[in-house]
This record gives structure tokens, sequence and C-alpha cells, in this order.
């Protein structure tokens, strides 16, 4: 524990520490939570060195630290936790205590230590305190940097002692200027603080929360009595401390309220206590237990404190009374009087204890020879004629016995050094005076202006909900209670309160009909200099409610008005915005607009007003269980819905954006009161984008958060009053919805409803199904011979699952009784009557255990009470010994298998064979290891020789299920029909991947279905053929509307040019395909072993020629596309499976270029224009270099093969490669050449090992004059020699270019192709805009940008003030921000293993600053990101690269050839964020001085010898500038 030591700088350190140490929770109040207060910044410094708490029960716990905003009701946060037994603190200013003064009181009877900075800081305003003074605390006082320590310590003591609370308050500028201190010793503090006392509340918790009676604690000092200072025996006897208090409660009133007890206040106490034996505190006790902490703090460090103070001569006649903060100023400036001066030999008494007032202390503390007191009150906002503190004083001298003649009250205001002599010589003549005035003012009025506290600031996240109001009703939005509206006189704090926001509004509305009413008279008897006026106000007025008219009319009366220029046109002017139906908001917010307990939305409610409420809720969902029961907010839905009168939404504008225009539209039209929520869970102002995207995929997709919208005016006009625009609500809204007959009528409309809304949310129905489950396998089982033998598997990517099957039907024929089941499907509680339990398992991430086995492993792991001793068990482990290189990482190999091994030994379980382990490095990868384990395993079980074993039938390959799938269609048609499940079967999935379209589940929410016993979130990826990514401007609105009514309202263009929709549910697929061929387009072959969608560049600058070559890639794609009928049949028939809808082509169930099994892997073909080469021409199975002929048109193509990017991470039997030149091929001949290269791999790729079987390892195999030589052979014909060209880039180029014909065409920035709206930039809005009225085309770039293309000259003003208004002609970007280009990776892509899409701008933001520092903003740097090794960003050819290793982590690349035509090579594998910034920020400062002229980034870092370039695929794993470290040291 840092003691002596460490040196205290301000009070607020001082007093934060003993708070620290003397607390289970500390409520940290502050600004926000993304700023820290003086406070909290110690108290984190505290936490994160882990400094444990003096108090805890554990030695080594450190305390709860609890920031909540100032305007949070942070007092709330108190009640929780104290009356649980454990000791709370707060840290604060003095700006929260007038508002928590209902808070003050109740608080007053536990154990709770408030520590007040009192603000403004350099002239602190005692008001706060003196306005709470009769709240029933104990407050002490400090005015110097040594006393805030040893007075904060005073009050935890004094708390635990005496079990009620105490408020230290300081003015923190006190403390300034002085020398550091010595922080207070840890022995100290603990001997001073009484553990004794400290564990007896704690083991107490206090039950019951009634908050209307006095729920506290008792004094816990009655409950132990001890010696107290001098000797004296605290009472013990409880009826002996009543008989006090009540003694001196009966007199007289004045004196109860200032020198009675110090517990609950009298109105509080007396009336409503239920304990009837309840001990009460009176003055005396606390008297009694200050003076001997005291005693005892003197005692150990020799500083001593009284109640009072009494600082000069004990001869003094005259003394000032202070009670403020210039303490060491005042009493200094006395010391230093010369005789003269007034103030001369005078004494100064100041309050340390000001609560219990203890009047005969301040008596005894007063020398004899006293005869005048100046009372001086640093209070400036008095509400009565005498301050509070003269009649204290006043009472108690006046009814002593003693000298003092005279009292005189002052009113200090701001003084300084120099101010403070004249103040105090007219405080003293006055004194002095025969008839001294009262209420003399001394010192400035006003100090310097200083921050009051804390300032309000709307987080910059929630503005996100305020945009889309102004957005959708542009100068018709009126936020009353925004923080810039001007309320002069009130602070910000209140008139940003939604309460007070609506009485503003109520009398706006009263202007409006005051407003109303005086057109109403001009409009027939006005006084206007021209006749126009009155005929406008004539029309105004009769369309005056009609937001949508008065809007249109509006400006004509304004002209007209404007015109007239009559003195009561000038009037009418002037409130010119009553001309406008304003759409009127109240915004509620956790952090702007505290709702303190919802009264603003009773308020609205009540009234029946149209008024519309925003309430903006941000608790994150995974901290929602975590949260304090009290501040837990009420479902205000259900509350304003019970209402009955109000239009109610619930939205999350991270969910649905277009359900947030719509409520908020639906609102604005509703004639009565309208609340929406708003859902922005964030942590901190500052959050990232991802995390409140995550929070809020879960809090809706899990029914915690659904999305609805209620308007009870639906049931006039036959509707139903309720729609649910999410899948899952909770169950209390169910309950609603059951009693008002909405369910009912929601599941008649919508059936598929019925069983996700039958499911209640949070139950246990996961636990009964593995019950269930396991019972009915085991009832299987009986009959059977045979030991048992329990496998349970853990498995992300399958391998560790069809081990276990395998090994299950291994078993079987053995005869033994096998159950094979995942890790988590297994009720761990069996665990230990099991007799024979396998379990195999792979190994995800960083060593962890995969998704179907955590909570297993946590299960087993927590246990305290598993017995294994008659369980026998093994292991076998899957992983990768060079997954994580470095030494130290090394642990993570094969960790959840050798965990759990060493864990059920613990346990006391036997092994029956040794833990085995598979290796990827392994020569036959993990089956080596598991060849020589499985043996042992049968041996251990007595089953090793068995006769007569069947033979095994083969695993089932992705080649079985291609033959087996009749062309293709599987059972998918069926599967389809299935509406038991989200998903299709393993086999399906394989095949609708040739049909274009994915499954895949959203890796944002699957933990938490998981956890609530939910199947994933299976929804499906669509991926259009598109050939060289040329779409009409129709089409692009009917992809839009695909999106938006099928998708997730976003829309992916990907490296292939193309549209990817993601989110499609099962339902909606069938739909989904039919509408994009509705749109000309179709999906067949955009994914799976067949060629995809064909590439072309874009090449905006020169259209006749890109049309010439675009038209090969529409010939390619359509001569390559298979026959099959399955896709029309599946896809295109109406449910009575009669009608095609959409024909088209020919269908015939043969395949003449695919046959049966089609390609051994996909296939990709792609072709640049140079000098471009934006499509990476060398990154494709088949690249094909467009020719120009002399005369400007295309002649042919040079044709390369062997591309490839996927690899897998670690196998060095994968690469990338770049593709080999065959040769010329004329136009005419391009696309027989390419299906002449298409069958030589059909008929020579490795379809044994789908990691070996792309083209590039068929064209290194066969050698690349071999596979040219069968290529011809089966052409007929000879490739001709290549043709000179040359490429200068592959990134695009933005902005307007004008073609060879005069069309324009301009490449908008999209960052990594994706189309959305988002409060910020309603981009998918804009392009839908600009393709309403676009006469030309849209290609989409390689690059995943997007170009608008062919407008002519005519056509561009409107076009370009669309762009304007939308913000799509924005391309202020770095040069490294466009050129970098993501896949789309987390949550959609099972493969992903890391983020890629959310993270790379991220990534690149935290860079730009270095990237301008270093004069780099206008230079290309091509950076690219993957999830995985897949490579769909083509990250290989990227002059810098990170392809995802596990969450959070990335392999680095270095030095790819600038315009795609060199592999880059592994720099540093598994690192993170903070590496990756260190390391990018150093070479790029380095490549801004060392480059050479022109010098492109990936070639320099190979010049400068950081990286050794990759000449060919084949060599992509060597002289890696990071080796394994054990072969270093081999
Ligand atoms: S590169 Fe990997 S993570 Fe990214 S989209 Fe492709 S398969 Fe998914």
């Amino acid at each position: 524990m840092a003691g002596a030591n460490t040196r205290i700088a301000t009070p607020e350190q001082a007093v934060a520490r003993i708070a620290y140490l003397a607390s289970d929770v500390v409520v940290s109040v502050q600004p926000s939570l993304a700023s820290d207060s003086e406070f909290s910044t110690h108290l984190k410094q505290l936490a994160s060195r882990k400094e444990p708490s003096l108090v805890a029960n554990a030695s080594d716990s450190i305390p709860e630290i609890q920031s909540v905003r100032h305007n949070a009701d942070p007092l709330l946060s108190v009640f929780t936790p104290i009356r649980s037994g454990r000791l709370v603190s707060v840290t604060t200013t003095s700006s929260i205590l007038l508002p928590s003064v209902a808070h003050l009181y109740k608080l007053a009877s536990f154990p709770v230590v408030i520590h007040v900075a009192l603000a403004p800081k350099n002239s602190p305003d005692y008001t706060a305190i003196t306005s709470i003074r009769n709240t029933g605390w104990t407050f002490l006082q400090s005015w110097s940097l040594q006393e805030s320590q040893d007075i904060a310590l005073t009050a935890h003591a004094l708390a635990i002692h005496s079990g009620k609370g105490v408020i230290h308050f300081f003015d923190p500028s006190s403390g300034a200027g002085a020398e550091s201190i010595e922080a207070a010793d840890a022995d100290v503090v603990r001997a001073i603080l009484n553990l004794d006392n400290v564990r007896r509340f704690q083991s107490g918790p206090i039950s019951g929360s009634e908050i209307y009676v006095n729920d506290g604690r008792v004094v816990l000092a009655s409950e132990q009595p001890e010696p107290l200072a001098g000797g004296v025996q605290a009472s013990s006897n409880a009826s002996e401390v009543e008989v006090e208090a009540s003694t001196i409660t009966s007199q007289s009133s004045v004196k109860s309220s200032q020198e009675s007890v110090t517990s609950s206040p009298p109105s509080v106490s007396t009336a409503t206590t239920i304990e009837a034996n309840a001990s009460v505190l009176t003055s005396d006790n606390i008297y009694k237990y200050v003076t001997s902490i005291w005693a005892k703090l003197s005692e150990l460090v020799g500083r001593q404190y009284n109640p009072f103070e009494w600082i000069g001569s004990t001869k003094a006649e005259n003394t000032v009374f202070l009670f403020g903060s210039d303490v060491a100023l005042i009493s200094n400036t006395i010391a230093n009087a010369k005789s003269a001066d007034a103030f001369a030999d005078a004494g100064l008494i100041v309050p340390r204890l000001y609560r219990p007032w203890l009047g005969a202390k301040l008596i005894e503390a007063l020398p004899k020879s006293v005869k005048r007191v100046a009372v001086l009150e640093q209070v400036s906002r008095r509400t009565t004629k005498w301050g509070p503190i003269l009649i204290d004083v006043l009472t108690s001298v006046k009814s002593a016995v003693g000298g003092v003649e005279t009292i005189v009250g002052y009113q200090l205001g701001y003084i300084t050094k120099d101010t403070v002599k004249p103040a105090l010589s007219t405080v003293f003549q006055n004194l002095t005076l025969e008839k001294p005035v009262q209420n003399l003012e001394i010192g400035e009025r006003e100090a310097p202006q200083e921050a009051s506290g804390y300032d309000l600031v709307k987080p910059k996240l929630e503005s996100s909900y305020t945009k889309i109001l102004d957005q959708l009703f542009g100068s018709r939005a009126f936020i009353a209670n925004s923080l810039d509206s001007d309320n002069a006189g009130i602070s910000s704090t209140i008139s940003a309160t939604p309460e007070y926001g609506f009485g503003s509004l109520l009398a706006r509305k009263e202007k409006k009909q005051k407003f109303i009413a005086e057109v109403q008279e001009a409009a027939s008897s006005g006084t206007f200099l021209t006749e126009a006026p009155k005929r406008a106000l004539a029309k105004w007025l009769s369309i005056a409610n009609d937001a949508k008219k008065s809007e249109e009319v509006a400006e004509d009366v304004v002209s007209k008005l404007s015109l007239d220029n009559s003195r009561l046109s000038k009037t009418f002017l002037q409130n010119k915005a009553f001309l406008r139906k304003q759409s009127l908001w109240l915004v509620g917010s956790d952090a702007w607009a505290y709702d303190l307990g919802n009264s603003g939305v009773h308020h609205v409610l009540a009234s029946g007003e149209n008024v519309n409420m925003l309430i903006i809720d941000s608790t994150p969902y995974s901290e929602r269980a975590a949260a304090d029961a009290n501040r837990r907010k009420k479902d205000i839905g259900l509350y304003a819905m019970n209402f009955g009168n109000a239009y109610v939404a619930s939205t999350a504008v991270y969910s649905s954006y277009t359900q947030v225009l719509q409520a908020m539209d639906e609102a604005d039209k509703f004639n009565g009161p309208s609340i929406v929520l708003a859902y922005l869970p964030y942590f901190g102002e500052h959050e990232s984008p991802l995390t409140v995207l995550t929070e809020t995929k879960r809090a809706v997709d899990l029914g915690y958060w659904p999305l609805y919208r209620w308007n009870p005016e639906n049931e006039n006009k036959g509707k139903p009053n309720f729609s649910l625009d999410s899948e899952r609500i909770k169950k209390e809204l169910k309950e609603f919805l059951d009693r008002d007959n909405q369910l009912t009528q929601l599941m008649r409309k919508d059936p598929h409803f019925g069983a996700a809304l039958a499911q209640d949310f949070g139950t246990e129905v996961r636990a009964q199904q593995k019950r269930k489950a396991k019972d009915a396998y085991n009832q299987l089982l009986e009959g059977l011979f045979g030991a048992p033998l329990t496998i349970l598997f853990g498995s992300d990517g399958g391998n560790a699952q069809s081990l276990a099957k395998r090994l299950g039907t291994r078993g079987r024929a053995r005869g033994l009784k096998t159950t094979v089941m995942a890790l988590d499907e297994y009720p761990v509680e069996d665990l230990a009557t099991e007799e024979n339990v396998v379990i195999i398992t792979s190994t995800a991430g960083q060593g962890e255990f995969p998704v179907n086995g955590m909570s297993f492993w946590h299960a087993v792991k927590d246990s305290t009470e598993l017995d294994l001793a008659s369980v026998r068990y093994s292991i076998f482990g899957l992983g990768d010994s060079h997954y994580w290189p470095r030494k130290e990482d090394k642990v993570y190999y094969n960790k959840p298998a050798k965990d759990l091994d060493r864990v059920l030994a613990n346990f006391g379980a036997t092994r029956l064979a040794d833990l085995g382990l598979g290796d990827d490095q392994d020569p036959d990868g993990y089956q080596t290891g598991y060849s020589e384990w499985e043996p042992k395993l049968w041996e251990a079980l007595g089953v090793a020789n068995v006769d007569g074993l069947p033979d095994e039938p083969p695993p089932i390959t992705n080649e079985d299920i291609k033959i087996a799938s009749n062309f293709l269609r599987g059972t998918i048609a069926e599967d389809l029909l299935d509406e038991s499940t989200g998903a299709i079967s393993a086999s399906n999935a394989q095949l609708t991947k040739f049909h274009g379209t994915y499954m895949q589940d959203d890796r944002d929410v699957r933990d938490e279905r998981k956890a609530q016993g939910l199947e994933p979130a299976y929804s499906f990826m669509i991926r259009c053929r598109l050939p060289g990514g040329v779409s009409t401007a129709k089409q692009w609105i009917q992809m839009d509307d695909i999106a938006n009514e099928l998708g997730n309202e976003t829309m992916k263009l990907t490296t292939r040019q193309t549209f990817q929709f993601h989110g499609i549910i099962k339902k909606k697929l069938k739909p989904a395909m039919q509408a994009i061929n509705r749109a000309l387009m179709d999906t067949l072959a955009a994914c799976g072993d067949v060629n995809r969608n064909v590439m072309c560049s874009p090449l905006p600058s020169q259209s006749v020629y890109h049309r010439e070559v675009y038209a090969s890639s529409v010939k390619i794609s359509e001569h390559l596309l298979p026959s099959t009928s399955a896709y029309h049949e599946i896809w295109l028939t109406d449910d009575n499976n009669k009608k095609t809808q959409v024909g088209g082509n020919a269908v015939q169930d043969f395949e003449p270029l695919y046959g049966p099994t089609y390609l051994p892997r996909k296939f990709k073909i792609s072709i640049a224009i140079p000098p471009h080469n934006d499509v990476d021409v060398y990154a494709h199975d088949i690249g094909l270099i467009a020719i120009k002929g002399s005369d400007g048109h295309l002649v042919g193509y040079n044709m390369t093969v062997g591309g490839g990017m996927g690899t897998t991470h670690n196998n060095k039997k994968t690469y990338p490669q770049t593709g080999r030149m065959l040769g010329f091929v004329k136009t005419p001949d391009v696309h027989i050449a390419c299906e002449k290269v298409m069958l030589v791999q059909r008929d020579h790729g490795n379809r044994k090992d789908r990691k070996n079987a792309r083209l590039k390892y068929t064209v290194d195999r066969l050698g690349v004059e071999d596979f040219k030589a069968k290529v011809e052979e089966l052409w007929g014909q000879k490739f001709e020699s290549a043709k000179p060209f040359h490429f200068d880039s592959n990134v695009d180029t933005f902005g307007w270019i004008k073609d060879e014909t005069g069309l324009n065409h301009f490449t908008f920035f999209i960052e990594n192709g994706r189309i959305e709206d988002t409060a910020d930039f309603q981009m998918k809005t804009g392009l839908r805009e600009i393709a309403k009225i676009h006469k030309g085309e849209f290609r989409l770039t390689p690059n995943q940008h997007l170009i608008l293309s062919n407008v002519k000259d005519e056509d561009l003003p409107a076009l370009k003030k669309l762009m304007a208004q939308y913000k799509l002609d924005n391309l202020h970007f770095s040069a490294l921000r466009l050129s970098s280009s993501a896949c789309v990776a987390f949550p959609t892509c099972g493969l992903a293993m890391a983020e890629s899409e959310r993270y790379l701008p991220v990534l690149i933001s935290k860079l730009e600053a270095c990237i301008e520092e270093n004069g780099l903003r206008q230079d290309s740097i091509v950076m690219r990101m993957t999830g995985c090794p897949n490579g769909c960003a083509r990250p290989w050819l990227a002059e810098v690269a990170f392809v995802g290793k596990a969450y959070g982590a990335y392999n680095m690349y270095l030095g790819g050839g600038y315009h795609g035509q060199r592999l880059n090579k592994l720099y540093r594998s598994s690192i993170k964020e903070d590496e990756i910034l260190e390391i990018m920020k150093g070479l790029l400062s380095r490549y801004a001085k060392e480059r050479e002229q022109g010098e492109r980034f990936g070639d320099w870092t190979i010049r400068a010898g950081i990286i050794k370039a990759t000449t060919d695929g084949q060599n992509f794993h060597d002289g890696v500038a990071e080796e394994d470290e054990e072969e270093e040291e081999a």
C-alpha cells in the first residue's frame, strides 16, 4: 500500500485517497463519463495500481469506483450498496447537494461519507452547505491541504463509529500553492477507522428498502462500548440515549433544530420510525466520538482538532466568527496587524464541526475576554433576513452567561490579499460602533468567472437522434430543452430538463394561440399599407394546423408582410416562426437532459398535449443486469402504452435507421402526446461506433430492446395499434399485449412471430432441453451392452466434431455404448456419474475454448464440488504449434485441451490415455497425433483387438455433395419450407453457394443467443452476378429496395464489382432472389466451384473503349454459366411450383462445360484496361489485359493464369500467387480460350484437397509451359506472344472526369463499399435520390467504390446539387484512406477471425495525425485488411496489409507492388492495435524522409531492407521478417 512515500499535492488527491482506502464503494460524481473530476483521476490511478481498500473484507479487494454523471441523480447510486452492508463514500462538488436533498434526508441514517469540494472554485458559495444543514448529517470542514486529509479520515471514522452520514466540505483552492504533504500512513488510517466497527456494519446488510421510513443503521458504537477521549465511557444503553434525545427534543423548537439529534430530521425520524427500539444519536454522542477520534489522531500524528478552532490572542475583545474559506488569509492579516489597525488584537473563531451545532462548545472556545463578535458568512444567495450562521451564533452566545455584548452579521463576498485589510477594517469599525449596522456586505459581490461546478455537455453520440429530427423536420423542429436554447437567468442544468422544457412549450403554445387570434383580427380589420398581407394571412388561417400546407404558404406570407412595411406587418414578422407548424420535442437523456424519475414523461402523458418526447436510453445491454436496481429504468414504453392516449415507439438507430425515421414522422403526425424511446448504448461519450452497434444488436435481437410502434389512432382505422419491427420481445411487453389482445391480432397477421413470442426472454429452457436430450439418449442406449463411453467435443471449424463422431462410430463397432455430444450440450452435473469420458476440443483465438465448449469449461473450472474419483477420461486437442510464433505465446498451443486435462485430474479423475495433441504443423496435420492417441484409448478400454470390424464409410466431401445434388438441387427447396429453424442443412448450405447465396449467422449476437438457449441468428448473404459491375439507375433503385425490404437496410459493393446483401432471413430468401431477377440480374454462379462474376476495369475516361472491353466480360460470363435448371426451379417458381417468373436462358439438366462435379474450386476472371490495374489482374485464375490497336479499338487480350489469393495461416503448402503470362488472344476467341483454361483446371485440379485445389497450384504443379500446352491442345490454337502494355496503379481516381465523347463521370468514395445511412451521412438515401434522376449508368469499381457514369453536361447541375446536399461530393480524405480497402468479416462472415470492414476506418483515423505530421496526406499507399487469409480484399497485393489472426490480432505484410504486380511478405505476426500503430508510425516517418523521387511505399520497404521482395508465390514464405523463434534457435 502506498504510504509514507507517496506525496499528496492537492486536497482532492488527499480526500480521494482516504475515501478510496476507507470505502467498499466510491461513487465518483463526474462532469460526464468521459471527463474526469478532480477526484476521479486519483481514484482511477489508485484502482489501476490495484491498491487494496483497507476496509474490504478480503485483504486484496479494491474498492468499486462507480462513476456517475453529476446530473444523473448521483446519490441514488448510494442506496443499494449501503443497504447491502458496503461502506460507501461520495466525491463531488457542491453543485449536486441541493437537487439531492430528498436523498440526503434518507441517507443521513447510514454511515455514508460525502466529500464536497465547494464550488465555484475560487470563491465558493457556502449556501450549498447551509441550505442542507438540517438534513440530519454531521458536517465537518477543513481549510488546508493537511487538514483535508485529516478531516477526511475523521469523517470516515466518525461515520463508521456513529453509523450516520457525514459530509466533509472544503474549498479546493485552500491548499493551492501549499507544499505537498505526506500521504497518511496505512497503519494510521486503519487505527483511526476502527475495523471492528467496520466489520459489524458489513456483516449485517440492512433488510428492506422502505424509502419513507428511517431504515438506516442505528448507532454502531452503542453496540460496542469503548473508552472515549479522557477516559469517558460511551453510553452503551440504548434507552439512556433515547432519554437524552427526548429530553432535548422536548425543548424549544429553535433549539431542537440546532442542538438536537443528528439522526434523521424530526419530520421522518419520529413519525414514521418502525423500529421501536431504534436508538438515536445525540449531539453529545457525536461530540464524544469525534473528540475521541481526534485524540487518537493527535496521539498518532501530533495534530490537534476541535469542534471550534480559536485563532488569536486569548485576551481579544473583538473577534470574527468566520463561515467561509479565507481562514488563512484573515488569520494572517489579523496576526500581522499594526496597532493602529481596527482589527489589531482581534481573534478569529471557525466551526470545524458545523453540524451538530454545539453552542456550549462555542462558548467554551471563546475566551472570556470577547465582547464583540462579527459573524462573516460566505453565502451569496441568502433567502432570509438574518444569515443562518448569525442565528446559530446568536442563539448560542446570547443565551449563555458571558461577556459577549454585541453580535453583528456580515455577508462576505470575494476578497483577496489586496482587499482583505480594508475589508477587515470595515468589519471592525462597524462592530465597535455603538449601533453597528447589520448585514453589511464585505468584499466584491462578483468573483472572477470560474466554472460553477460541472457544465452540461451534450455527448456527441446523442446528437445522432437530434440530427434525425433536424433532417426530418428541418426548421420546423423545435427542441424545447436543447442546451443552446436561450433561457436568460436559468441555469443550463435546469433549462435542459424535460420538465422545464415542457413548461416552456406550453407557454409557447399559448403564444401561438394568441398569435392566431391576432392574425384573425388583422385578416379582417388590420391596418396594413397594402392589401396583400390580409389575403395571405386569411389563406394561412385556413390551413394553420396543417404542417405541410402551412409550410408551403409561410414563405408567401412572409414576403407579403415584408413588402408591406406597416407597423402591424413588422409585429407579425417578429413572430414569423409561428407561421410554420412546429414539431415540438422534448428530449430526455441520461447525459444532458436527465428526466428525473421520468417526471417529464408523466407530465407529457397527463397533459394530453400534442407534444413529442424523445427519450434516449444509453444503458449498454451487457451492463443492464449488473446495474444498480435503484437505477434501473422502468419500462417507459409500457407505462406510456398503459396510459392509452399516447403514440409510443421503441427505436434504435444502430439497428434500423428507417424505423427511427418512421417513428419520428408518425409521432409528429399524431395529434396528442408521443413518446419515442431511442436506444443508444454506450459506456463513455467517446465510444467507438462498433461497440454501440454490437450492444444495440444484442439488445434488439434478444428482445431486451424490442423495436415497435404503438399508435392508438390505428384502432379507428381498423388496423392493429401495435406493430412489431423486430423479432423478439421481452416478457413484460408480451404480457401487456396479451392483456390488450394485440398479440392475438399480431399472431393472426404474422404467424411466424409465434415461436419467438412464445419463448419468454430469460427462461431456463436451455437447461431443460439439455436434460431431456440426454435422458432420451440414455434410454436409447439401455439394452445395449458394453462399457459406456461419453464423447464430448468442442469445435468451431468442424474438425473436432467429425473426429468425435467418427470415434463414436468406431466405439459402437467395438461394442461400447457411445454417446457423442457438444460440450455445451452436456449437463455438467452428470460428469461425476460417468464411467469413461473422452473430450476432443479444438483451440480458438488466443488459446480459448471453441464457442460450443465455453460454458462447459467455465462450469467445470468454477465448480467447487465436482468429485470425479470414479471417472476415467482422456483428452485430445487440435491446435497449431506455430499459430502464435512468439515464445511467450507458446502457452496458447492446444491450451483448452491441456487445461481440461489438468482440471479433470485435479478433480480426481483417472487418465485412460495420456493427453493427445494434434498439431497442424505435423506432416498429416492433426491426424498425425490422433493416430497415435486413438489406439491407446482402445487399449485402455480393453477393446483394442476386436475382430470383424466393419469398413468405415469414407467421409463425405464437397465432391460427394456435388454428385449427389442432382445438378445443385439437393433438398434446398424442402429446407426453405421448414419454418422450425432459420438454417438449412450443411450439405444444402454448400449447394446454395452455387446459387449465389451463403448461409451465415450474426456473430455479434452468437454468444448471447447461445446463453439464452437460442439457435444462432441465421441469415443469408446474396451476391448478384453483374459482369463488369455495370448497373442501370433503375437497377440501383431495385437493389436499394431489396436491401430495405428484405435485407438489413445496407448493401455492400464488393471487390468483385457486384451487389451483396446481408441479413436476409430464410423466409425472405426466395422473394429476394425473385426481386433480383425482376431487376434483370441473377445470382447464379456468384459463389461456388464455378466461374464467378467476371470483372472489368470501369474506365470512366474512355467510354467507347470501355464498352468494347465490357462486352467481352459479359460474353465470357454468359459463356461460362452453369446450365442447370435447378436455379430456376428452386428460386423463380411461385409457391405452387408452377409459373417460371423470368425464364430467359434455355434450361437443361446437363452441364456441358462443368459436368456433374463442376470445378475443384472457385474460378475467377478479371479484365484490366491498362494503365489501370484496378481489377488486380494478377490476382485471378485468369487475368486478361486489354490491348488497344493502333486505331484506338480493342484487338485482344494478353492472358495470365494461376493468380489467386486464398491461403491458410501457417500452412506453407498454401500461398498467394500472381498470374503467369500465357500470351495474346484475339477478342473473338477470348471466351473460348477462357473456357479451355477452365477445362484444363476442371480435369487437372486437385479434387482431394480443397486447400490445394485452386488453379494456381495446378499451374505450379504442371509448370507454365506444360499447362499452356494442355490448353492449346484442347483449344486447337496457339497463343500469340504477349503484346506490350504498362500499368501504373491499382487504385481508383476520384472525382469528375470527362470521357472522349464528352460525357461526365464521377467516382464516389464509398468507404469499403458499404452503402448505408447513418445519422451523420445519408449516403444511401442520397444515392437513391440521384438514381431517381440519373439517365446514365452506375459502375461498381473493383476497389468497392462507385462511378456515376455517362452524365450529359445539361444534367450536371441537378446531380451536383443532390451530391452536395447529401455530402456525396466530399473527397477530402487522406490518400491513405482513399487507397484503402477491407473485406466484410464480422459480423456476418463465418470465416472471419478479426474485424475488418468495421475496423480499418478506425485504424486509419488513428494513423492520420502521423500521416499529416510527415507530410504524406496526398501520398497514396495501398493498405488493405481482411478478417482471414481467404483474402477477399486481395491483401497480398497491397503495399501494407493486415490479415486477421484472432479477434483484435493481425498478421502484418509489407512490400506489395503499387500497381498490383508484386506480392507482399509477412512482416509481423499476431500484432494488436498498439503495435500496429507503433510500427506504422515508425515506417511512415522513415518513408517520408528516406524515399527517393516518386518511390512507392512498397518499393521503399524493400530497398530499405525492411522486407525481402516476394518474386513468386512459391517464395512467399521464404525470408519473412519474423522467423519462428523456435526455428531460429534450432
Ligand atoms: S477475407 Fe475472410 S473474413 Fe474477409 S470476407 Fe473473405 S472470407 Fe470473410
